[in-house]
């Protein structure tokens, strides 16, 4: 029997269900600890001499197969769950470097992963640059001979710049730097940044994983040497691991995984359409958009173009809001990937800590705004957005 399709391995896991009553969906240990049969099999246990549980924050079984599930799903080695995405990408990075390291990062990349890299620039000598990377010359010309690691995010939000992980990995693998993706805004339905040559991906999972906007979460896969040294040092001892019951709902939301990105391509590329041809739209972003400036490399990259449009409307920040205010479907909010249709405006929210200058020079002005395209009806999201938009001037 040969490996079944990523349709199916998101709903089949790994878990013997006949040693579990023949439970169809996976148990739910909501449990802290473990019990030892003896004051020898405790021994045993933490000598590493007999594997079995111990305590929640090194290992349960719940939260094991959710993590055993995002290796397969993005082929990798083995996966690491985390309490959310922010301390995955914590605990990824302070396992890679050390004092003096450089990181060269994709321009754009997510506000709090942009803190912590000043937090260990200011506090740990770990500097960083942030480049734009459609270029190979500027990325060889970056890496000076103290970079560990290079961090890309691919598409960025919410200009959806895209990187190329394949030429990145390639520039990366000739110098011995570690490349790792966050890949998000792609789930492993859309993208599989490690069979394009990266070593390491991280998910919030808290997006299209979890899917229901009901659970903050993170993930990392990558190498299981790598994945067993992180879980032991800075997942154990920095402590953000994810609950039992947050890798039930996560498994749950896994199953559906295909059927809903399907959904959420299919009703932004709709809407894509709708908003191109509409006069109070200025300016629309979309990696679907055959005029978008790297169409190529997002048919190379991607199976698909993703839930996410961003677009600007008439009327600067009144005109955003406004039309933000006018909308009675769709909610205002951050986040992305749940089945409700979110806006949320980059220039006061996500982006609001951007000085002016440079949040401009991305191309996050005071009228764009940013769409994560839910599962509702594609007509219902259009006649929400359409109403809206005839209210501004
Ligand atoms: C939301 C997000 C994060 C942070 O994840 P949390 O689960 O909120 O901690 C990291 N990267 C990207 C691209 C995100 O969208």
């Amino acid at each position: 029997m040969g490996k079944k399709d990523i349709e199916t391995r998101l709903i089949h896991g790994f878990f013997d269900r006949q040693q579990h009553f023949g439970s169809l969906a996976p148990p739910l240990y909501q449990t802290s600890t473990f019990t030892f049969a003896n004051a020898e099999q405790g021994e045993a246990r933490f000598a590493g001499n007999e594997s079995g549980y111990i305590y929640s924050r090194l290992g349960n079984p719940t939260v094991n197969e959710f993590e055993s599930k995002i290796a397969d799903l993005e082929g990798g080695e083995a996966g690491l769950a985390f309490s959310s995405g922010m301390a995955a990408v914590s605990a990824i990075l302070i396992a890679l470097v050390k004092t003096g390291d450089h990181i060269l990062v994709s321009e754009g990349v997510y506000g709090c992963t942009f803190g912590f890299l000043n937090i260990m620039k200011d506090k740990f000598n770990v500097d960083y640059d942030l480049i734009n990377m459609d270029n190979e010359e500027p990325i060889k010309g970056k890496i000076k001979n103290n970079t560990s690691v290079i961090y890309i995010e691919t598409p960025i939000n919410p200009t959806m710049k895209l990187v190329d992980i394949e030429l990145v990995s390639k520039i990366a693998k000739e110098r011995d730097i570690f490349v790792v993706v966050d890949n998000t805004f792609c789930s492993p339905y859309l993208q599989q940044p490690l069979k394009l040559g990266a070593d390491i991906v991280i998910h919030s999972a808290t997006k299209y994983i979890g899917g229901h906007g009901d659970v903050i979460a993170g993930l990392a896969v990558g190498p299981d040497n790598f994945i067993q040294n992180v879980k032991m040092t800075t997942q154990k001892d920095i402590g953000g691991v994810l609950s039992p019951f947050d890798a039930w709902l996560l498994i749950r939301g896994l199953k559906t995984l295909a059927v809903r990105m399907d959904r959420h391509c299919s009703n932004a590329h709709y809407l894509f359409e709708k908003l191109k041809s509409h006069s109070k739209v200025t300016n629309i972003v979309y990696p679907g958009d055959p005029e978008f400036y790297n169409h190529q490399l997002v048919k190379r990259q991607m199976k698909n173009f993703g839930g996410l449009i961003s677009f600007e409307v008439k009327g600067g920040k009144q005109g955003a809001q406004r039309f933000m205010n006018e909308l009675q479907l769709i909610q205002v909010a951050v986040s992305l990937g749940d089945a409700e249709t979110l806006i949320q405006h980059p220039a006061t929210m996500t982006h609001a800590v951007v000085p002016e200058e440079e949040r401009i020079k991305m191309g996050i002005t005071d009228s764009l705004l940013r769409l994560s395209v839910g599962l509702e009806s594609e007509q219902d999201i259009w006649n929400d957005i359409e109403t809206a938009l005839n209210k501004i001037n």
